[in-house]
């Protein structure tokens, strides 16, 4: 059975989408067969793959409102061994739809149910909010991958978003945790970054990944080409960061490091 990640944090532009596109793409690369899906109206993640959001006729909305199956949403990528399941415009209003309807927080767990066996990885890709998308990505996850940007205010928030996963997880997925935190946007000339990342790991020794990921204007232009860093420019620091990063993380959940681990007791 596949491992199901949640990429999360209730802030913006702090790497998600980033780290969702450049860990799957590893992922593949090292041979495992990996599914993307894109759970943010924004669609930041389809339209980084190169697909158009507008050309979408079948993707997350479908499944996770429409109650479709994951299968009849999934397309291939560019990428050998990476599918997806798209976002698209109709996920803009699905926030207000799903209130009203039954398993609201279930229910793209429960799409996952049908999913190919031969998946090693699904990562699923949150919005920046703590609405009932990502719970529903939050509550479909066993393990939950957090991309913190090193920068003065990374801190704030993140007990909230703690808080929060301690509350889902003593409702509604007992089984969550955390796969690891992500340190993106690092600069290593600021004296600040080293002091972020020094605080992270004074708070979370067991959970912060390495490498970190650096400052790199590559991950920041790739998509705007369609393309997986790796694929844009394979030698760049972010790709080759990113890569290492990612057999990292396979290594430590295939052996079972990253444990449900107790979210809230550092906060
Ligand atoms: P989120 O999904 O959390 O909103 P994104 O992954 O979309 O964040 O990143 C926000 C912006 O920062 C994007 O324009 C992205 O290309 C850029 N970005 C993300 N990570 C890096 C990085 N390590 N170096 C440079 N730019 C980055
Ligand atoms: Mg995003």
């Amino acid at each position: 059975m596949p491992i199901v990640l949640a990429v999360a944090n209730q802030k913006g532009g702090v790497g998600k989408t980033t780290t969702a596109i450049n860990v799957a793409t590893s992922l593949a690369d090292l041979g495992r067969r990996v599914l993307l899906i894109d759970l943010d109206p924004q669609a930041n993640l389809t339209s980084g793959l190169g697909i158009p959001r507008r050309s979408v006729t079948t993707g997350v909305y479908d499944v996770v409102v429409l109650g479709r199956p994951i299968e009849a949403a999934r397309m291939p990528t560019l990428v050998e061994r990476l599918t997806l399941v798209p976002s698209s415009i109709a996920l803009a209003g699905s926030e207000i739809e799903l209130v009203s309807l039954p398993r609201r927080e279930h229910r793209l767990a429960d799409a996952l149910r049908g999913l190919d066996p031969r998946d090693d990885y699904v990562i699923i890709d949150c919005p920046p909010s703590l609405g009932l998308l990502t719970v529903n990505g939050v509550v479909a996850a066993q393990r939950l991958l957090v991309p913190i940007q090193c920068e003065f205010f990374a801190l704030e928030g993140l007990g909230l978003l703690l808080h929060t996963i301690s509350l889902l997880r003593r409702e509604l997925n007992p089984d969550l945790g955390i796969a690891g935190i992500v340190m993106t946007q690092f600069d290593g000339r600021l004296a600040l970054a080293h002091e972020v990342v020094d605080e992270v790991a004074r708070r979370f020794p067991d959970q912060i990944l390495r490498p970190l990921i650096p400052r790199n204007v590559r991950l920041s232009e790739a998509p705007s080409h369609g393309l997986p860093a790796s694929r844009y420019d394979a030698s760049c620091r972010g790709a080759t960061a990113y890569a290492a990063l990612a057999a990292a993380l396979d290594a430590r959940l295939r052996s079972g490091i990253a444990a449900a681990e107790p979210v809230e007791s550092s906060v």
